[in-house]
């Protein structure tokens, strides 16, 4: 039996020319939320670096469920709890992909997490038996928020994995503005999250790697003031007896998600709704994620599927760049 886990590094490309009048590049790399960072702020000084570092370890101890002091981590032991209006906040969001995606979000997955090792770091493949009883805790329809009161079965629990990076990208990016920086990208592991534009005026230039040779990048999109966040089963797995096993959660199947999607990419204004959706997506498979999109009018997305087609939506037509033939969704318009 063989194991492997590989946790594939930040993919953010930013092809970066010279520098505006007056303004020079700061660059900060921080390992926290499980993840590598990478901060570029073209600034008079570096002052809002150090205090952008603050506010992702600040938002990381709220959130990491394996901290003691955490909130989420006494929601999780005491099944009922008062928490701050941010963290209120950061679950209704969660709770309204969850509607939005019938589930393919569901922020008790933990337990599913848990048995699979994803979370813990002790991979291997659980019997149908344990899967099954895992799943018992999990529905995000069985979470009670009421304003900041929180209540989640016995044998529920939250991870919320899938959504603390867009909003620490959010907070971070509103954090540079408040401190009069206008021009910055940041890369939180696969989420990517862009202020304004390049000192040159240009747009940022963000690279989507290639979900089977992640030296490679599959093509570009050429933003600003977006965030762009990617899920891709390549990003944490492991290996047992020649099949892969990757960390996004079919609720349904308490397994891998198997859609078809080997790679999701969202761009919005929101890197919390970018990155809830981005899983979502990746569990729902090419047909739901279009309708989904179709029916909506506050994201795009680049979906790559297992057999390498790639499908942009219509508002990525020309910010998107890439080698290979794609094909254009577009929104049907009544007659
Ligand atoms: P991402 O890399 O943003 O796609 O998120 C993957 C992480 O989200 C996993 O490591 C888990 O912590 C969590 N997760 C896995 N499956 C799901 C799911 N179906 N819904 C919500 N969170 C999930
Ligand atoms: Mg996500």
């Amino acid at each position: 039996m063989r194991k492997r886990l590989l946790i594939i590094p930040l993919l953010a490309v930013s092809l970066l020319c010279g520098c505006a009048q007056n303004y020079t590049e700061y660059t900060k790399t921080v390992f926290a939320m499980d993840t590598v960072m990478d901060l570029k702020i073209y600034s008079e000084n570096e002052d809002a670096l150090s205090m952008a570092e603050d506010e992702i370890r600040r938002i990381d101890s709220l959130l990491d469920r394996g901290n003691a002091e955490s909130e989420i981590y006494k929601i999780n032991s005491d099944k009922s709890a008062s928490v701050s209006a941010e963290t209120a906040q950061i679950l209704s969001a969660a709770l309204s992909v969850s509607e939005r995606t019938h589930g393919a979000f569901d922020i008790t997955i933990a337990p599913v997490m848990d048995l699979w090792g994803f979370y813990g770091g002790n991979f291997r493949v659980p019997s149908e038996g344990e899967i099954s009883s895992a799943l018992e805790g999990v529905g995000y329809e069985k979470i009670l928020l009421d304003e900041n009161s929180i209540s989640i079965p016995y044998n529920s629990s939250i991870d919320l994995g899938g959504i603390g990076k867009g909003y620490a990208s959010d907070r971070v990016i509103s954090l540079l503005k408040e401190n009069g920086v206008s021009s910055a990208i940041i890369s939180l592991g696969g989420n990517v999250h862009t202020l304004g534009s390049r000192p040159n005026g240009s747009g940022w230039t963000v690279g989507i790697q290639s979900p089977d040779d992640t030296s490679l990048i599959l093509g570009t999109l050429t933003v600003r003031d977006k965030a762009v966040v990617t899920s891709g089963g390549y990003r944490r797995f492991f290996e047992e007896n020649g099949k892969f096993y990757h960390h996004i959660i079919d609720p349904k199947t308490g397994k891998s998600a198997e859609s078809g999607l080997s790679s999701v990419t969202i761009v919005s204004d929101s890197g919390t709704l970018a990155d809830a959706l981005s899983t979502a997506l990746f569990v729902m498979g090419l047909d739901e994620s279009i309708a989904l999109w179709s029916d909506s009018g506050d994201f795009d997305a680049v979906l790559v599927t297992s057999d390498g087609e790639i499908y942009i939506t219509e508002g990525l037509s020309g910010i998107f760049e890439c080698d290979t033939d794609y094909s254009v969704i577009k929104k049907q318009t009544a007659d």
